[in-house]
C-alpha cells in the first residue's frame, strides 16, 4: 500500500503485533522515502450475502443499525448498540467463515441483544423470525422467564413466608 504521507508505493514494516483476540495483526510501517510513520490493520475479510443475493462487505454500522429500531424507546445508548455490534462481529469471525447470509447475522445478534434489553430483544426477534401470533410471543417470553431464576425470587419468598 501507498505511503498515506508521500504515496510512495512501498514501505517497510518495523513491527508486527497480533490483536488479543487472534482476529487482526497490526503492523507498523515506515516509509523509506519519508521516513513517515503508519499502521496498518490487517483482517481477514468477511462479507454479507443479502437476500437480494447483492453481496456487501460485514459493517458494524449495519448491524448497529438493523437494531436501532427495535431499541426505540428503550434504555440503549450508541454506545451499547456499538459495543453488540462489536460483539456481533467476533462472534461471526470466531466460526471462521469468511462469507455470511443475513439470517446468520440476525442469529448472531440475537444473544447479545438479549443480554443487552429483553424487550428490544422480543422486537427484533419478532420481526427477525417473523413471529405470527400471540403464541410466538408467548413462547419467547416463556423462554426468557425459564432462564431467569432472579424471576421467581417473588414465589420463594412467598413460599418462605407460607413455612414460618
Ligand atoms: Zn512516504
Amino acid at each position: 500500500m501507498h505511503c498515506p504521507f508521500c504515496r510512495h508505493p512501498d514501505s517497510r514494516v518495523i513491527d508486527s503485533r497480533t490483536s488479543d483476540d487472534g482476529l487482526s495483526i497490526r503492523r507498523r510501517r515506515q516509509c523509506p522515502q519519508c521516513s513517515g510513520r503508519f499502521t496498518t490493520i490487517e483482517t481477514a475479510s468477511l462479507s454479507v450475502i443479502k437476500r437480494s443475493g447483492v453481496i456487501e462487505p460485514f459493517s458494524r454500522e449495519k448491524v448497529a443499525s438493523g437494531v436501532r429500531k427495535a431499541c426505540q424507546g428503550r434504555p440503549v445508548t450508541d454506545a451499547d448498540l456499538a459495543v453488540l455490534a462489536q460483539t456481533v462481529e467476533e462472534s461471526v469471525r470466531q466460526t471462521g467463515a469468511s462469507q455470511l447470509d443475513t439470517n446468520e447475522i440476525g442469529l448472531a445478534i440475537l444473544g447479545p441483544l438479549r443480554e443487552l434489553d429483553e424487550v428490544a430483544y422480543l422486537r427484533f426477534a419478532s420481526v427477525y423470525q417473523a413471529f405470527d401470533s400471540l403464541e410466538d410471543f408467548e413462547s419467547a417470553i416463556a423462554q426468557l422467564r425459564e432462564d431467569h431464576p432472579r424471576d421467581r425470587r417473588g414465589s420463594d419468598a412467598e413460599a418462605s413466608v407460607d413455612q414460618s
